[in-house]
C-alpha cells in the first residue's frame, strides 16, 4: 500500500476471486463458468468487422441489446439496465439505494461480494443468519422497522450462493409486501438452473430490482455482462451513477455477442438442462458416497464428507488436476463448492474424489 492511498480505502476487506490458472491445465469446477461454448451465432457475430469497428465507442444507451432483453423477458426497454458484469450492477446498488443512514441487509452465508460493497461505501450492513440447515427465513426481512431501519437495501441472491438452495417467488413477495421502503435486490445470477425468476413480479413492485449475468447460463463470464430488471425509476437511478462513470462500459464486442447469445436462447436452454441433469447425477453419486448435498438450484453444489475436511478435499483434489472452491469461512469450513461441469468432467472429478476416500481408509 503506498502512502498515497486514501485513507478510507486503506482497511478493506477486498473480495477474493476464484483462481483463474494459467500454468497448469485443471478440470476448472470452482468459479461456476458453463462447460459449453458460447452459441455457434455467438461465434459467428464476433467477425472480422466487428473487431475492425473496435476504433469506434460502443454504444453507452446498447439500445438493440435492450431491446432484444426486453423481448424475451417481457417488459420494456426502460424496465432493462445493462452493465459490465453484474458485480458492476451490484455495486451501484448498494452505492445508491443504501449509506447516508440507510442500512443493508443480506444474508450471513451468501456472496462474497456483498460485505465488500457495503464496506467501500461505508454502509451500515445487517448479515441476517440462516437457518441451521442454511434456509433462508422470509420472517426474518419482515418486521425491519423502527428507527434507524427505515429506507436502504435488502440484497438477496436466488438460488443463493454458495448454498444452491432457492426461494419461491411466494417467500419472495412476502419480503417485498413488507418492504414497501426499501429497495428488494433478488441477485438472480443462478436462476437459469430451475429456480422461479422474479422478473414477472417487476410490474407489481416498484421496489424490486432483479439482476442477471450473461456469465453463467450464457456461457460469457468473459465477456462480462449483467443486467437488472425493474420499474423505470429504479434504473434511471442506476443509469445516474454509469454516467457519473463510466458510460462505455459494455464494449462493442460483447455487445454485438449478447445480441446473438439473445437470438439463440434454444441453445442456451438446452445447456441448462443437460447442467441439471449432470448436477442430478453428480449429487446422487456423491451422496452414495456418503457426502451431504445440499439441494440446489443452480449450476453447482455445496457438499460435505464425513470422511474429509473442507480445505483437505479441496487440497488434495487440487493436487490431482481438479479445481474446486473452499471458503476460509468457519460456518461453513466443512464445505466446499463444486461447480457441474461437462458429464465427462464429473466422471473424473469423482474418480478423483473416491481415489481419495480410498487412499484415507
Ligand atoms: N452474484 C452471484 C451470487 C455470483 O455468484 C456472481 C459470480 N461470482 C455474481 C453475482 C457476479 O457475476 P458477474 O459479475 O460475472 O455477472
Amino acid at each position: 500500500m503506498s502512502k498515497y492511498l486514501n485513507r478510507r480505502f486503506a482497511g478493506l476487506d477486498v473480495y477474493t476471486p476464484g483462481e483463474q490458472p494459467k500454468q497448469m491445465q485443471y478440470i476448472k469446477l470452482n468459479t461456476n463458468e458453463s462447460p459449453y461454448p458460447p452459441s455457434p451465432e455467438v461465434i459467428a457475430a464476433v467477425n472480422a468487422r466487428e473487431i475492425a469497428d473496435l476504433r469506434l465507442y460502443p454504444d453507452p444507451e446498447c439500445l438493440v441489446l435492450k431491446e432484444r432483453l426486453a423481448a424475451l423477458y417481457g417488459v420494456g426497454r426502460e424496465n432493462v439496465y445493462l452493465a459490465n458484469g453484474s458485480d458492476d450492477i451490484l455495486n451501484f446498488a448498494f452505492m445508491a439505494f443504501a449509506g447516508d443512514g440507510k442500512k443493508a441487509w443480506f444474508p450471513s452465508i451468501s456472496y462474497g461480494f456483498y460485505p465488500v460493497y457495503a464496506d467501500l461505501h461505508q454502509i451500515d450492513a445487517v448479515q441476517v443468519p440462516l437457518l441451521e440447515d442454511f434456509t433462508l427465513d422470509p420472517a426474518d426481512y419482515c418486521s425491519l422497522t423502527g428507527p434507524g431501519q427505515e429506507g436502504g437495501l435488502i440484497c438477496i441472491a436466488n438460488p443463493n450462493a454458495p448454498t444452491g438452495l432457492a426461494l419461491s417467488l411466494g417467500q419472495i413477495r412476502q419480503i417485498l409486501d413488507a418492504n414497501p421502503d426499501k429497495v428488494v435486490l433478488i441477485d438472480e445470477a443462478y436462476v437459469d438452473f430451475g429456480a422461479a425468476s422474479a422478473v414477472r413480479l417487476t410490474a407489481d413492485y416498484e421496489n424490486l430490482l432483479v439482476v442477471q449475468t450473461f456469465s453463467k447460463s450464457r456461457s460469457m463470464a468473459g465477456a462480462r455482462l449483467g443486467f437488472a430488471i425493474a420499474n423505470r425509476q429504479l434504473i434511471a437511478d442506476l443509469d445516474r451513477l454509469k454516467y457519473s462513470t463510466n458510460p462505455y462500459s459494455i464494449n462493442r464486442l460483447t455487445q454485438t455477442a449478447a445480441i446473438a447469445a439473445v437470438d439463440s436462447n434454444d441453445y442456451y436452454a438446452a445447456n441448462c438442462q443437460r447442467i441439471m441433469d449432470t448436477r442430478q447425477y453428480t449429487a446422487d453419486a456423491l451422496r452414495n458416497l456418503g457426502f451431504t448435498v445440499i439441494p440446489s438450484m443452480a449450476n453447482f453444489l455445496f457438499v460435505k464428507s464425513p470422511q474429509i475436511d473442507g480445505t483437505a478435499l479441496y487440497e488434495e483434489l487440487k493436487a490431482r488436476g481438479v479445481l474446486i472452491r473452499h471458503f476460509a469461512k468457519p460456518e461453513i469450513t466443512d464445505y466446499n463448492r463444486i461447480t457441474i461441469g461437462s458429464k465427462e468432467e464429473m466422471k473424473t472429478f469423482l474418480e478423483k474424489i473416491r481415489e481419495i476416500l480410498e487412499e484415507m481408509s
